[in-house]
This record gives C-alpha cells, structure tokens and sequence, in this order.
C-alpha cells in the first residue's frame, strides 16, 4: 500500500511501516466480522444491551485494556484504557438496536422476528470498528514503546437515550485529546459534518374519565389536548426556520372508545441545527401544549426532558481522517457482494437509486469543507466538550437510508463488514498517527476554541440526572 506525503497539518507515521497495521487488521477480518455478526443476531435496545457491551468488554480485557463499568450510572456504559500520559486519544462505540426493525440479511422484506428489534442503524458494526481499531492502536504503541493513551468508549443507548452525555457528565471524557467516531453510511466520506441538535420529551396530557356516551358533559378528554396539541404544532410548522423538525407518535391515546380517555401521550422531537434556534422553537411548542390543555380543561407535563446537541465539526482532524481513508480506499466488492447490492436496490425508488450509484461504495467522496446530515447523535454533545471527529463508511448499500430494513439486511452482510473493516482500518491509522505526531492535536483544539467562542455548551440534560435505563421498556 502507498501512503503519499502529507500535507503540513497531517502527521507522517514515520517510526514505523503503518501497512503492518493493515496486514495485521485484514488478519482479523474475519473475527471482527463474527463478532459484529454475533452483535447483529441479538439486537438488544438502549441500555439493555448487555450481552452486547459483555462481548466488547470480553475483547477489549483479552486484549489487555483496563475496564471501568457502570459509567454514569449506565450498567452497559464502560470504557477500556490502555498506556499512560499524553496524548490521550479516543474511540467511541455504540451497539444498541432499534425497536421493529428484525430483518434478515436478504434483499426482501422478512423479518427474524415479528416486530423485533434490528440493527437498523448499524450499531454492531459501529462499536466493533471501533473495536478493532483500539486494539490495533494499543499494539502499535506497545510494540514501538511509545507514550500516550488510547481508550475504548463503549456508549449505550445511543438511539434515543443519549448514553454519551450522562458518561460525559461522570466525567468520562476529562482530559482526552481528541476523540474520534464513525457512522455506518452509503458513502465513504470524511467531510466534517454537523447535524440537528435535538430536544426530546413525552406531553402527558390529564383529564377526566367519564362514559362517552352517557356522560360527555363529565368528561375532559386527555386525548382531545393532544389531538389540540397536534393541529397546534401543525400551523406553528408554516412560521419556524425552515431547518427546523418536530415529530411525534401518540404513545398513548385512550383505552377504549366509550370512556373519555383521562391519560393521553406522545412522545415528541423537535430538532434545529443550532441550540439556540432550537431552544426557541420548543419553548413555542410548550406553549401550544399548555394552549391545548387550557382550550380542553385538562392539565399538561412535560416529562423526560432530554436530547443533544449538534456536532461541532473539526476540519483539523477530518483532514487527517480524509487522508488515512483515502490511502486505504473504498469497498472491493465480489461478485455476491454487488448482486446483493442490486437486489437490495430494486427495493428503492429510481430516483434514490440513480442519485446513489453503487460507486459510492466503492469510491471514496472528495472531502467537503463542511456538510450537515438531518439526524441527531450524542456524539454531538461530546463534540463540544472534547475535539471530535467523525466520518462515515459505504456499510449500507448506496441509497439504502438508516432505520429502514434494507439496514438491518446490510448491517448482517458481507457488504456491511466490507465497510466496517474500512472504518477500523481509517479509525486505527488515524488514531496511531495522532498519539506518534501529537503536533495535529494543538491545532485541532485550537480549531475546537475558535468554533465554541461565544457559545456556553449547557447539556439538555442536568448535570445530575440518571439515565433513562427503561425508556425503551414502554
Ligand atoms: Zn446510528
């Protein structure tokens, strides 16, 4: 393998040959892979996932790191530690699954069980990347006897739960340099991206139970403050910055039809790119929800506050990410691997597909300055606390979305685990370079200052909150 020179900010890898750490990585492709599999055939849910933070513990303490558990008050949040001093570098991993999401690894719609959860972010290709990266980091700084720390961030509950801000509030990330993260995708692609800062809540409307039809007069409905609730945030959609998204689901809507529901429920996200923004556009939702609960006679809460911010790119760090993957290039596929990849794809829409060439996988995108993707992380959180990187790897076939099951279908294949070797063997040549030329890291915190002047990063969730274990138990 080539590595060409590098620009003045990209370190050199200069003690010793990094393909090594290539040849040593493709090794253990296969290992990698059936752990990532044995991931992906029990889907667990945030903060249940406890066969699947025991398996990476079980690895990452074979290989010799220091575990702490329990981080947070998360029973599946942990890190593993290894070396000592300076620079400290991290990598983070997630493995929870998401609720209705069971599918096979096939191109047609059928899931392994009825209504049960997948991995349709990817999440079990997501931590053991992270995995194998760590690993290969720490024998590299064995081997060549050089100072600094790597360490292993097993983060739960990621969809949803924000795992990483309570771990960051137990102080878990005091005194790393730079953190680095991945995201399965449909593309190989290092531009530093932002994306939505989110806040998220359950209303919980209150009102009187009555007959529907022998009483009406008695009754408040809980279930008519939601619905009001609704049509309110549904004007208020026409008058916010165009960024903005709300949704929701009814989680509870009434027990039968002939009382007047007393308990009514939704679980809502309101989203922005920017806190700021975002923060207004909810404090206008709260008052439409307490609006519909004056105009219906029954009471609102607004419960379970949570969410997270935007990620703060870091242009200093993608650089180097852009380099190291670039040298390593995109997905060489198989023959199966691509007639997998054409089945799944006739399950899209053409436009999706033509917009979304399979080259993507193969390929790695040029580098943008700056890029914004829709969704929300708690990584995002992390990223105003620590200098983070993130980028993503084709794990999905291009055009295939997260949370659908062709994701599930991809994260389960061979395709999936082409693209999560990728993102290892990027998150390990990246993080060596990192703790063998620490000179980048100043310029990446100076980055880091320069991007939070003027902004005070104030988690959505208090300092002393405990999270959430059963938010996906409802
Ligand atoms: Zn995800």
């Amino acid at each position: 393998m080539k590595f060409a020179l590098t620009p003045a900010l990209v370190g050199t890898l200069l003690a010793a040959d990094p393909a090594s750490v290539l040849v040593q990585l493709d090794a253990r492709a296969d290992h990698y892979g059936q752990l990532s599999r044995q991931i992906w055939e029990h889907p667990e849910l945030g903060y249940v996932e406890t066969r699947s933070s025991a398996l990476h513990i079980e690895e990452l303490r074979r290989a010799g790191f220091r575990i702490d558990t329990n981080i947070g008050g998360a029973p599946t949040a942990f890190t593993a530690t290894w070396g000592a001093g300076k620079p400290v570098i991290g990598i983070m991993g997630e493995f929870d699954a998401l609720p209705g999401l069971s599918q096979d690894a096939i191109p047609d719609r059928k899931a392994l069980i009825e209504d049960g959860a997948g991995h349709g972010c990817g999440h079990n290709l997501l931590g053991i990347a992270s995995i194998a990266a760590t690993a290969a980091a720490k024998e590299y700084l064995e081997t060549h006897k050089l100072p600094g720390t790597i360490r292993y961030f097993g983060t739960p509950a990621e969809e949803g739960g924000s795992g990483k801000v309570y771990m960051a509030h137990a102080g878990a990330f005091a005194g790393v340099d730079a953190v680095l993260a991945w995201h399965p995708s449909g593309r190989n692609d290092a531009t530093p991206e932002t994306c939505n800062a989110i806040v998220r809540a359950n209303i919980r409307y209150r009102g009187v139970a009555a007959h529907a039809s022998a009483a009406p007069d008695r009754g408040r409905s809980a279930l008519d403050g939601l619905m009001l609730m609704g049509i309110g945030i549904e004007m208020l959609r026409e008058h916010i910055p165009q960024d903005s998204r709300i949704h929701y689901v009814i989680t509870k809507g009434g027990r039968a039809p002939n009382i007047v529901p007393e308990i009514a429920e939704a679980e809502i996200y309101v989203r922005h790119p920017r806190m700021a923004e975002l923060q207004n556009v909810w404090d206008r939702v709260q008052k439409i929800a307490q609006g519909a609960a004056t105009m219906t006679e029954t009471s609102v809460d607004i419960l379970d506050v949570s969410g997270s911010w935007n990620l703060l790119p870091n242009q200093t760090l993608n650089k180097i990410i852009d380099h190291h993957l670039r040298s390593i290039g995109g997905l060489k596929l198989t023959p199966e691997d691509v007639k997998f990849a054409e089945e799944i794809r006739k399950s899209l829409p053409e436009a999706v597909r033509a917009a979304n060439p399979l080259s993507l996988a193969t390929e790695v995108a040029k580098m943008r300055d700056t890029g914004i993707f829709p969704a929300s992380t708690d990584a995002g959180d992390i990223s105003w606390i620590v200098p983070t990187a993130h980028f993503g790897t084709a794990t999905f076939v291009p055009g295939v979305a997260a949370h659908t099951w062709q994701a599930t279908a991809c994260a389960g294949s061979a395709f999936g685990r082409k693209g999560m070797m990728i993102a290892a063997k990027t998150l390990a040549l990246t993080a060596i370079d990192l703790l063998e030329n620490p000179a980048p890291l100043a310029a990446a915190r100076a980055e880091f200052d320069r991007r939070r002047a003027g902004v005070t990063h104030r988690s959505v969730i208090p300092v002393n909150a405990k999270p959430p274990l059963r938010y996906r138990a409802k």
